[in-house]
């Protein structure tokens, strides 16, 4: 099948190289000339494992393509998927106004009828809105059918998770577009739902929504484990035994962040208002979720009365382990709020260095190593799980610091190898500390 992506994020490139790399041909379309530039010599944008050889082997074969220009791109294409950006706006609503240029920009350069299929996480409603604009703006020979075709990927595994998905979600306005994109998905063999637009549309915050809520819960039932002497982390798995339950996003921390579950859920509850109804429930998530990512904070505190001076080393910057992505990453918030009580932050991350730079307070000091970061440091936050930091070496760690204090924001420090530590204070989250 011929496609073409509109977007190389995160999204429009997970699916124009699994698509290329599954035997269509995919044209991907930036507006971003330096992205397409490194794109087009195979050099991947962003950090996901598994993106980097498949991009260079369907580059290699001459499947996958990449342009600036929507002219070229969209030339004799069947499906054309968006997959731009839908950012918060002001009020909380998903800003449209990426994927309104995106339809302008295929209204002005379609050159035969196409599925228009809109992978963007979008508001109910929004393909209406986008096939109007598509409508007034097409030329009266050529016509489009609307497709709402939300993703689920994860960022850190957006590859696999785009191969392996659990479930594709096709919500369509006739039967042949239904088929067509069932047909160009074929292959992945994962279970397809067919919906209406709307409901595909509502799927996906719904789902995320439902996720963000899952954390938020568990993370309250941590803070009153803490409490009431009990251990998350068997409550944990005493809860995700029930089938009911499931295991998944059960484990606590230091709140959700990313570039979906913050905005979405505020999207959701932007619709909900719209439609005068006022969904509490996501209103006391996004309360959770802030208090949650100030939590080492204000432990750090109440370990130490004042933190004026105090050195903090901050290991991870990404909002999660295997990505450089620090959109909405609760580092952000914990090194302000670090700055604001007077300590001094000295930040590591594996990858996700460069962004930091760009979006953290310019008074976090940034460490070569957490040997370098941990020096002579009061304590040190585990902000982000990486598996360099799980595997570290502790007890030589702990050596370099002025006071061997570790809070563990991800509870991903074993035990085990803390317990072996010299006279070490381990704060985790929801279960006992080690003193
Ligand atoms: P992103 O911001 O990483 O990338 C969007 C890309 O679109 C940018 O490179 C931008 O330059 C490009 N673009 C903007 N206008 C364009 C135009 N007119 N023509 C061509 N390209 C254009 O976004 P992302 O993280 O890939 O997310 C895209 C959508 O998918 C969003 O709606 C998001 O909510 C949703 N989503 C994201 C994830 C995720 O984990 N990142 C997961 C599921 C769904």
């Amino acid at each position: 099948m011929k496609i073409a992506v509109l977007g190389t994020g995160y999204v429009g490139l997970s699916t124009g190289v699994c698509l290329s790399d599954s035997g269509h041909e995919v044209v991907c379309m930036d507006v971003d000339e330096e992205k397409i530039e490194q794109l087009s010599k195979g050099i991947p944008p962003i950090y996901e494992p598994g993106l980097k050889e498949l991009l260079k082997r369907n580059i290699g074969n001459g499947r996958l393509k990449f342009t600036t220009s929507h002219k070229e791109g969209l030339h004799n294409k069947e499906v054309i998927i968006i997959a731009v950006g839908t950012p918060q706006s002001n009020n909380g609503s998903a800003d449209l106004s990426f994927l309104e240029q995106a339809a302008k920009d295929i209204a002005e350069n379609l050159n035969q009828n196409a599925i228009i299929t809109i992978k963007s996480t979008v508001p109910v409603g929004t393909n209406d809105v986008i096939k109007n604009i598509l409508k007034e703006n097409l030329p009266h020979d050529i016509s489009v059918d609307m497709a709402a075709n939300p993703e689920f990927l994860r960022q850190g595994s957006a590859i696999s998770d785009t191969l392996k998905a659990d479930r594709i979600v096709i919500g369509t306005e006739n039967k042949q577009a239904a088929s067509k994109l069932e047909k160009m998905y074929s292959i992945l063999h994962i279970p397809i739902l067919h919906t209406s637009i709307r409901s595909a549309e509502m799927i996906k915050y719904a789902s995320n929504a439902f996720l963000a809520m899952k954390i938020s819960f568990i993370n309250e039932i941590a803070n009153l484990c803490e409490a009431t002497g009990a251990n998350v982390e068997d409550v944990s798995i005493g809860m995700g035994l029930d089938k009911r339950i499931g295991e998944a996003f059960l484990k606590p921390g230091i709140g959700y962040g990313g570039s979906c579950f913050p905005k979405d859920v505020k999207a959701l509850y932007h619709t909900a208002s719209e439609h005068d109804m006022n969904f509490g429930l996501l209103e006391e998530t996004m309360t959770i979720n802030n208090q949650q990512r100030e939590l080492l904070v204000w432990k750090a505190l109440s370990r130490f009365g004042d933190l004026n001076g105090k050195k903090i080393a901050m290991l991870g910057l990404s909002f999660k382990p295997e990505t450089d992505d620090l959109r909405e990453a609760p580092s952000i918030v914990i090194s302000n709020e670090l700055i604001n009580q007077g300590a001094r932050v000295s930040a590591y991350d594996p990858v996700a260095m460069n962004n930091a730079k760009k979006v953290l307070n310019t008074q976090v000091e940034y460490a070569k190593s957490p040997e370098e970061a941990v020096l002579d440091a009061d304590a040190v936050f585990i902000v982000t799980e990486w598996k360099s930091f799980v595997e570290s070496n502790w007890k030589q760690l702990v050596k370099e610091m002025k006071s061997p204090i570790i809070f563990d924001g991800r509870n991903c420090l074993k035990e085990e190898e803390i317990i072996k530590c010299e006279q070490v204070e381990y704060y985790p989250i929801g279960k006992p500390k080690i003193i």
